[in-house]
């Protein structure tokens, strides 16, 4: 075969010929590589030979900014540095202005409602596993549009199913690391049964996780229960949403909250199922492996948290991260 000799000449003349609908939300990228920011699509790229690329050599965080200001932005910061410590992995010296490059990258992107991607990888350095190789760590963040989930999932709930595919061990679990098949195929197994999302079992069948969701169970005598984070990622949502459910047990609409070992049948009689995380907030269960949650409708608590959920990221001053929209 007569391969075409790409060039930087003639690159992006040649990428810019293809038309990539999926990039269409992309706004802005930042890379320690470049020590700038892009907003063409065609130039956020990272190198091949990072090991983030041919080994998952990384950790990332996933964030919100709703309606100008960035929700837990110091909790996913916080995180993302563990996570990075968990694997050896030095933060790059660029890391100390995380937070402003971010600010800046929102106002490039010119967008109030986006998501924000921040990587760390080991960095460029050859193509073994050999983490020792790269001589020093990247950071690259992105921002994109935000679309929530279809408004037909919070009002009518989603269809769950139970993963047959293996779930990290609690030391992957609990770290962000960019190591996400287990959960890309998870996805893949509940988009296959024709399900909107999946979850997997621990090694003793209990509850564990979605692919990128937290999950918890309200049972009939009221407990709101959440599978404990030592098997799972320590969810930035699933934790204030317990926090807020708090209040409902001191009006006494909740008995209790509680961090619990759940078996599957214990999941399939609770009145209430709620899936939680970043880029869904909350969306409640209606069928569970095909049985229905319930009355097979959004229920009371999913409605009270999600109300309660929906002000905090709003309202609440602590957890927000104001942007300067009118610098010049
Ligand atoms: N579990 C996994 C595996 C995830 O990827 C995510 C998304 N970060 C969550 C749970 C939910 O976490 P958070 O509420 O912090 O988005």
């Amino acid at each position: 075969m007569n391969l075409k000799t790409v060039t930087k000449e003639n690159l992006f003349h040649t990428l810019a010929r293809e038309k990539k609908p999926w990039q269409i939300d992309y706004l802005a990228m930042y890379s320690s590589q470049w020590q700038g920011m892009v907003t063409d699509p065609d130039l956020m790229t990272v190198p091949i030979d990072d090991h983030l690329v041919h080994r998952g050599d990384g950790v990332f965080e996933v964030m919100r900014c709703v309606d100008g200001s960035i929700y837990q932005m110091e909790a996913h910061l916080g995180r993302l540095e563990k996570s990075a410590k968990a694997i050896s992995l030095h933060l790059p010296p660029e890391y100390g202005q995380v937070r402003e490059i971010i600010k800046a990258l929102i106002l490039a992107a010119g967008e109030k409602n986006c998501i924000i991607r921040v990587i760390i990888s080991r960095g460029p350095g050859g193509f073994t596993t050999n983490p020792f190789e790269s001589p020093s760590s990247q950071i690259y963040i992105n921002v994109i549009r935000y679309h929530r989930p279809p408004e037909t999932f919070y009002r009518e709930g989603v269809s769950l199913i139970t993963s047959r595919i293996p779930v990290k061990k609690s030391f992957f679990a609990t770290i962000k690391s960019c190591n996400y098949l287990p959960n890309v195929l998870m996805k893949m197994e509940a988009i296959n049964a024709g399900s909107q999302y999946a979850v997997g079992l621990d090694e003793e069948g209990f509850l564990a996780e979605g692919s990128t969701e937290n999950i918890s169970v309200l049972s009939r005598e009221g407990i709101l229960r959440l599978p404990g984070f030592e098997k799972t990622l320590a969810g930035i949502t699933a934790k204030r949403i317990f926090e807020l459910a708090e209040t409902l047990v001191q009006e006494k609409k909740l008995r209790s909250v509680r961090f619990d070992r759940i078996p599957l049948e214990e999941a399939y009689l609770a009145s209430e199922v709620l899936l939680m995380g970043t880029s869904i907030n909350i969306l409640p269960v209606a069928r569970f492996d095909g049985k229905p949650v319930g009355e097979g409708l959004p229920g009371p608590l999913y409605q009270s948290l999600s109300v309660l959920l929906d002000r905090d990221i709003r309202e609440n001053r602590h957890l927000l991260t104001p942007i300067d929209w009118d610098s010049p």
